[in-house]
């Protein structure tokens, strides 16, 4: 696809947006037959070094009351009362080293050693010895968002250090052994369709196995209070547009979709996306766990196993690592 056929894809509306969700919903279902993998996460910790024009954690966000979650009472949850669905677990938190050495290299290590669960991460851009130290202590996914791929673009937004750093980070990390996710926001203030479909190109072209997509969602603590929110076609549109680009790819149908419009999730589901998420942060920490609003539309288990079975799925018996790597070994029986 050219980018300009990307934008087309992106605005489509009526009988050709019907049209291109069934053909990304088939093309889930060749790679990976109707399962939709489930992936519980903890946001463990809303410190940030980094100043994101559109986010509530942005070091600037003085207002924000700051915390890291405890070792004990988080491993506890984690062994012993996780929702039975998941198969994976992913650990996302603001920019924040201290927290990865003191609560996510530990807690990993354990998680390795008690469960066959998949780990993920989603920490930011940090030093190879960071990356290194997680991937020895267990995790094997890295979700590490491009958010917008136009370098000016990028800059006017204060996204994480600058684009070609977080390119790098990306190539390093695939490089290094990590299965990579990377994705964008969507409906950003001064993102035109054509940068959206210039940054799901580069994506096209990155060494990945997952990717996302987020609608912009306005937050009071930002700088973008009073820009609208992205239209849920949109974002819904790019779940399919990269689904058709990648068809092996994991996209995971995000909770934000569900504050932008009707049925946002079960809408991703229905075009291509194959990824579910299981919010497992503590409800006191989450209040300030500021994406974008404090009202966020968590998923529970029994919610998100209503949407995988109303969109004629099934959840996933087996993790994404495990699934990438039997995809890997055998890839016309997977
Ligand atoms: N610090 C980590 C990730 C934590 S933030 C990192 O840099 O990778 C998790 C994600 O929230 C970001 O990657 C971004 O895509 C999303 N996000 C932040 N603010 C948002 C907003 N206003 N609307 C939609 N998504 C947003």
């Amino acid at each position: 696809m050219t980018n300009s056929e990307i934008v087309t894809s992106l605005l489509a509306s009526g009988d050709r947006q019907a049209d291109l969700h069934r053909k990304a919903a088939e093309l889930r279902d060749r790679e990976f037959g109707k399962t939709v993998f489930v992936r519980g996460v903890v946001e463990v910790s809303n410190y940030c070094r980094e100043n994101c024009s559109y986010c509530g954690m942005r070091r600037d966000n003085r207002s924000l009351s700051r915390f890291r979650l405890d070792f004990e009472p988080l491993l506890e949850l984690l062994l012993n009362h996780r929702p039975a669905s998941i198969t994976d677990l992913n650990f996302q938190a603001g920019e924040d080293p201290i927290v990865v050495r003191e609560l996510v290299i530990p807690l990993l290590r354990e998680l390795r050693a008690h469960t066959n669960l998949g780990l993920s991460v989603c920490l930011g851009t940090l030093s190879e010895r960071d990356y290194a130290a997680l991937r020895e202590a267990g995790a094997s996914f890295y979700i590490i968002k491009l958010e917008t791929g136009d370098p000016a673009h990028y800059r006017t937004m204060a996204s994480p250090g600058n684009l070609d750093e977080r390119l790098a980070a990306i190539r390093h990390l695939a490089v290094a052994g990590w299965d990579v996710s990377s994705g964008l926001i969507v409906g950003l203030p001064g993102q035109t369709p054509e940068m959206m479909a210039a940054t799901i190109a580069m994506l096209r072209d990155l060494p990945l196995v997952g990717n996302s997509v987020s609608p912009f969602i306005p937050g009071n603590e930002t700088l973008w209070p009073d820009h609208p929110a992205a239209p849920l076609d949109l974002a819904i549109n790019a779940v399919a547009t990269m689904r058709l680009l990648n068809p092996d790819r994991i996209i995971p149908a995000v909770s934000a979709m569900t504050l932008v419009g009707h049925r946002g999730y079960g809408r991703a589901l229905a075009a291509g996306a194959n990824l579910t998420t299981i919010n497992l942060t503590p409800p006191g920490p989450r209040q300030n766990y500021l994406l974008y609003t404090r009202e966020r539309n968590i998923m529970t288990e029994e919610r998100i196993i209503r949407e995988i079975a109303d969109a004629g799925c099934v959840p996933s018996q087996v993790g994404l690592s495990t699934a990438l790597s039997q995809r890997r070994a055998c890839p016309a029986a997977a």
